[in-house]
């Protein structure tokens, strides 16, 4: 499981970061993932090896801009390369409306593929395909914001021998259906389902992907057997109490305390505000406030976000930097 961070700033971009995008693959399967597509997601992704093309589907945390306003131009360039694939949006309400409607002001009337837009906003939403499946969480912010929990859809294709031979299946052609996940039926009338003589399937990675929250506890339960946290991490917990919580976002110790409470193992912090800089020289004003003041809450291993950071989730669960 792989992310990589188009845009890691808040409201606004800088000149070291881009407004809120990331991408998530899973190991080297062609398709990826969006996870929220700010203004200029796409000139990001022309410094990236993620194509218009191979783009699975896109969800939307909130309606805010600093989230959305990438969707039109992102899909208009996406048609003038010539995808044809269908494209499914996953998003509140709100952004199927902004979308129409920009592409309809801007004179597209037509796209070469078809957009499905599905409600995640609704109690019954639930996002599956061959590799993943999806879930949402509301979170708690100025408007109807959620989190992504992505699991990976793991297959096993071992099979187990020894329940085989003790099931009298015989050897050859019904072993390859069985390995391929299909129910056989013997001659003798008896049906075997591929579960039965299958190895367990490997563990599934589970990575959360939260929208701008003031209540990072709402995830406690949705975050147990998961991998990773990614979550926003807007100020500082003295700058957050000098703004005031009118902008309902959360400080790295308000995240840093809710992850701990989970036994989350992995947590990377994003979405900071734009005074925040990479230099350590800019102080209280620095990326590594931030993490300092994670660090004093979580004992788990907690990243930073840069754009265009890549960090992987191995099998083990354990989080990596990529080069
Ligand atoms: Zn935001």
């Amino acid at each position: 499981m792989k992310l990589t961070f188009l845009g890691t700033s808040a409201g606004m971009p800088t000149t070291e970061r881009n407004v809120t995008a990331l991408a998530l693959a899973i190991d080297d399967a062609r398709q990826w993932y969006l996870v929220d597509c700010g203004e200029g997601t796409q000139h990001q992704l022309l410094r990236c090896r993620y194509t218009l093309n191979n783009l699975k589907t896109i969800f939307i945390t909130h309606v805010h801009g600093d989230h959305m306003y990438g969707l039109p131009g992102l899909i208009t360039s996406a048609s003038m390369q010539g995808r044809q694939a269908p494209l499914t949006i996953c998003a509140p309400d709100g952004v199927r409306q902004f979308v129409e409607a920009a592409l309809h002001y801007a004179d597209v009337l037509e796209l070469p593929f078809s957009i499905e837009f599905i409600r995640s906003d609704q109690s019954a939403f639930h996002y599956q395909d061959t590799w993943v499946a999806v879930t949402a969480h509301q979170l708690s912010h100025r408007v109807p914001s959620f989190a992504y929990r992505f699991a990976e859809k793991t297959l096993s294709t071992q099979l187990n021998i020894q329940q085989l031979t003790a099931l009298s299946v015989p050897r050859g052609e019904l072993w390859g259906l069985l390995q391929k996940g299909q129910t056989i039926t013997l001659e003798d009338g008896r049906t075997i389902l591929p579960e039965q003589v299958l190895q367990p399937p490997p563990a599934s990675r589970v990575a959360i992907i939260a929208g701008d929250n003031d209540k990072p506890e709402l995830l406690i339960d949705a975050l147990q057997g998961s991998h990773l946290l990614v979550h926003e991490a807007t100020l500082t917990e003295a700058a957050l109490q000098k703004a005031g919580p009118v902008w309902m976002h959360s400080s790295a110790r308000m995240v840093a305390e809710a992850a701990e409470a989970s036994g989350v193992p992995n947590l990377i912090l994003t979405h900071f505000s734009g005074r925040y800089q990479r230099s350590a020289k800019a102080g209280a004003n620095s990326i590594h406030a931030l993490k300092a003041e994670a660090e004093t809450y979580y004992s788990g291993n907690t990243g930073m976000a840069r754009d265009f950071s890549t960090w992987v989730v191995d099998r083990d669960g354990r989080l990596v930097e990529a080069d």
